[in-house]
């Protein structure tokens, strides 16, 4: 398989769109690629960052809600489930895969999360505030979802002319072959779910 340097891709990637494969084994390959995903990460002031947004189709993604490399705690999260969503709660939110546009999101305040931690752990928690928020929007990546889906039809039309420049700069870099076509992303996917899934 050719090797490719983990980026973050940005909308509308298709793989932005995809639904991800629970992961059934963890090699040093994706260690590697996981240690890439958290510098990604913190290069671009992000908290969360998911699997899909590096152009990998694996249900996994990372946090650190410090946003700063050496503070803080780094998390994986793989195979993430949520449950018990409890309340509601309006935020803002900003998106790697969308540099520059916010919004607000009503997203449950309180949420469980299952999942499996690097060193295979498993982990059950209640999470609330920040962490809460963060998990709902990177298991929402996991599930081809983006935070501009969920909000209000006001808010959408609040950064329609950003996402719509974003096409643009989508396609022009398409027509000069720095992002392959949908075949070729397909194709690549598929590969690293068989590796993975
Ligand atoms: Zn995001």
């Amino acid at each position: 398989m050719r090797e490719k340097v983990l980026k973050i891709i940005t909308y509308p990637h298709p793989t932005l769109r995809h639904e991800s494969k629970p992961v059934k084994r963890v090699d040093a390959d994706l260690r590697k690629m996981i240690s890439r995903m958290f510098e990604l990460m913190y290069e671009a002031k992000g908290i969360g960052l998911a699997a899909n947004q590096v152009d990998l189709p694996l249900r996994l993604f990372v946090v650190n809600l410090a946003a700063n490399a050496g503070e803080g705690e780094e998390l994986v999260f793989i195979n993430p489930v949520l449950s018990r969503p409890r309340g509601s709660e309006e935020s803002e939110e900003g998106c790697l895969s969308l540099p520059g546009v916010y919004g607000d999101v009503v997203r449950p305040k309180q949420v469980r999360v299952n999942a499996f931690l690097l060193d295979g752990t498993e982990l059950n928690a209640d999470l609330d505030g920040m962490m809460a928020r963060v998990v709902q929007h990177e298991t929402d990546h996991l599930d081809g979802v983006l935070f501009t889906d969920r909000l209000s039809e006001t808010g959408r039309m609040d950064v329609d002319d950003a996402l719509h420049e974003f096409t643009l700069e989508f396609q022009s870099r398409r027509e000069t072959g720095d992002i392959g076509s949908d075949e070729e992303i397909a194709q690549r996917l598929a590969e690293m779910e068989q590796k993975y899934c």
